[in-house]
């Protein structure tokens, strides 16, 4: 399993291609802006896109599928139902996150159209990718329809802006739930095993072990409706 990370956006966001070394098939997880690097990287390799996976819909972590779609035609674009809305409506979500129009173009945040969705995660379905298994879990809490990719064999969980070091995701934006965020992470996060790594949309990786050790989020030093640490 050869993991590539390529980090842009001006949310320093976290873009994934993820190959299976014996087949060459690979995916791209949230390709959040325009970037050939990656072409390169999946054309210089000789890799096989399959698949853009996309974790939700927030524009930094899909604003680049037009361009990858555009370069590779074949590959799958793949998004949770309940976060479609937001897919679709990507040119306003700079607008809707307070951006000035007239500055969308200057901030770098001026998107087309995306493309159309091939198909729809279900939930805990198993997604293969030549002998790579990712199980598809919904976690809703960050945006509606936020999924996880879980990689059981090499025990690697691709986890977006639900979990990050020290942290989770933000709630506050439409859609979002502290409650149901910590819902989620305590269901399908918490109970993959310690020794997962954790690769997250936003910063460094992680294990799920020294996050149920030390996220202040998730060992109990914070409290839900407080907001402050005790
Ligand atoms: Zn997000
Ligand atoms: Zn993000």
């Amino acid at each position: 399993m050869i993991i590539e990370k390529f980090t842009g956006t001006p949310f320093q966001q976290n873009t994934r291609v993820v190959v299976c070394e014996e087949t060459k098939k690979a995916i791209c997880i949230d390709p959040g802006e325009k970037s050939k690097q990656i072409v390169n990287f999946i054309n210089d390799n000789d890799y096989e896109l399959q698949a853009i996976t996309l974790t939700h819909a927030h524009l930094d972590h899909v604003g680049g599928t037009l361009y990858l779609h555009e370069k590779f035609p074949e590959a799958e674009i793949l998004l949770h139902k309940d976060d479609e809305e937001l897919y679709y409506n990507l040119p306003l979500q700079p607008i809707s996150m307070g951006m000035p129009p007239a500055q969308l173009e200057a901030l770098g945040m001026k998107y087309e159209n995306p493309p159309k969705l091939t198909r729809n995660w279900k939930h805990r379905e198993v997604y293969k990718v030549g002998n790579l298994k990712f199980k598809v879990l919904h976690c809703p809490g960050h945006t509606k329809g936020h999924v996880v990719l879980a990689e059981e064999t090499h025990k690697k969980v691709f986890v977006g802006d639900c979990l990050f070091e020290g942290s989770i995701g933000r709630t506050d934006l439409p859609g979002g739930s502290h409650e149901q965020l910590l819902e989620s992470i305590n269901e399908n996060l918490l109970t993959l095993g310690d020794d997962f790594t954790v690769y997250s949309g936003h910063g460094n990786e992680t294990t799920i072990g020294k996050e149920k050790q030390t996220n202040p989020f998730l060992t109990g030093a914070y409290q839900i409706g407080r907001g402050r640490f005790v």
